[in-house]
């Protein structure tokens, strides 16, 4: 069923992460000022921007999570298809902000957007008498533009085709069924494990490859109809004890979570042979996501029609999330550090074309 939906443009916060250690040894100095109560950020001593939110190296992970994650699920709910996007360099907070760290050792505390919104949807929908929910699970990873499941692992990797509808599938992708907050978590678990990390020289558990973490949350709710009871009342012809009568609709939404690759240009890394091409080509996948987020932010380009989503995986699978069926939240994460200026002056600028796209949601209602 079609519902006419007005117009949400895509969000964006910004995180700046706190200095870690090494950085303080070697006395680094900022080069950003936050100002939070304008939502204004300044780079170096020239470039201030101003987002939907922007949270400074204090900002702990509950704050986040309240601030900006907590209302989106509030749409997954009713039906729409959420994304929450990480961007940025590599070791700039993505992996802290989505997962909370390593997923395999934080505890609840520190967890990061991902469990928190796990924990959230499971205490809000598993306990309606009113409501059958069915939530389940898939991880992909794409790295070298190929996409792999992490919840299957094997060699093959796997293929993308166009439904009837027009909407992206991934064949074969494996879904599962998640009961409980713990189910979902050790999924992660075992995703996280699965997934390709590399040393680089920028970070020793820089991440490579892209991964989209996604939900699929069917809502089927039983309502007393009281126009069946009487007509079935009526039709007896008997003043008889009616017998109950529901209606059941159905609510089903997609929560996307995408942590992409580093977001930091190839020369920076010093990388050679094997990685060197790798960074070639996950560069290329962030490119083509450039590519359609400039298309997207450019009101003439937009009217003339042609989005690349065709040029990459990534594109293809984050079509609904940019310009597409779905309210979206993009996170950008900023390292303080002098050193890294040039890197989150491009990170930002990023940020605010995006900020610029304008989706259409539509509920995802029977
Ligand atoms: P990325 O995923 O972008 O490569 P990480 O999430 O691994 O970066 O962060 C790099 C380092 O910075 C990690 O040691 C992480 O614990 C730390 N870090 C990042 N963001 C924060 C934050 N907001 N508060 C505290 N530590 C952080």
């Amino acid at each position: 069923m079609v519902n006419n939906e007005s117009e949400f443009r895509v969000k964006v916060a910004i995180r700046v992460r706190p200095f870690l250690q090494r950085e303080k040894t070697h006395e680094q100095k900022s080069c950003v000022a936050i100002h939070p109560q304008t939502n204004q950020i300044v780079v170096g001593d020239r470039k201030t921007f101003k987002y939907d939110f922007v949270f400074g190296p204090k900002t702990q992970q509950e704050e986040l999570y309240e601030t900006c994650i907590a209302p989106m699920l509030t749409n997954v709910f009713d039906g729409y298809n959420v994304t929450i996007f990480a961007y940025g360099q590599t070791g700039s907070g993505k992996t802290y902000t989505m997962t909370g760290g390593n997923i395999l050792s934080i505890g609840e505390k520190d967890y990061g957007i991902v469990p928190r919104a796990v924990q959230t949807i499971f205490h809000t929908l598993q306990n309606r008498p009113d409501c059958r929910v069915t939530i389940s699970a898939s991880y992909l990873e794409i790295y070298k533009d190929d996409i792999i499941d992490l919840l299957d692992i094997n060699d093959k990797a796997l293929d993308v085709r166009d439904d009837a509808a027009g909407n992206t599938i991934v064949v074969g992708a494996s879904e599962h069924t998640c009961h409980s907050v713990d189910d979902v978590v050790n999924l992660l678990k075992k995703g996280s494990t699965a997934r390709h990390i590399g040393a680089t020289q920028m970070n020793d558990e820089s991440s490579r490859s892209h991964a989209i973490f996604t939900l699929h949350i069917e809502q089927r709710m039983r309502e007393k109809n009281s126009s069946s009871l009487m007509i079935q009342a009526s039709f007896d012809g008997l003043m008889k004890p009616a017998q109950a009568a529901f209606d059941e609709s159905y609510l089903s939404a997609k929560l996307h979570f995408v942590d992409l690759a580093g977001s930091e240009r190839v020369a920076r890394t010093h990388n050679t042979g094997e990685r060197f091409q790798e960074s070639i080509r996950i560069n290329s996948g962030l490119l083509a996501l450039g590519n359609v987020v400039s298309a997207l932010s450019d009101p003439k380009k937009r009217a003339g029609g042609h989005i690349p989503y065709r040029d990459s995986k990534i594109t293809r699978l984050l079509k609904d999330s940019l310009g597409g069926n779905a309210k979206t939240l993009m996170i950008t994460c900023v390292s303080p550090c002098i050193v890294d200026l040039d890197e989150s002056v491009n990170a930002l600028q990023y940020a605010h074309r995006a900020s610029q796209i304008r989706n259409k949601p539509i509920k995802n209602v029977d």
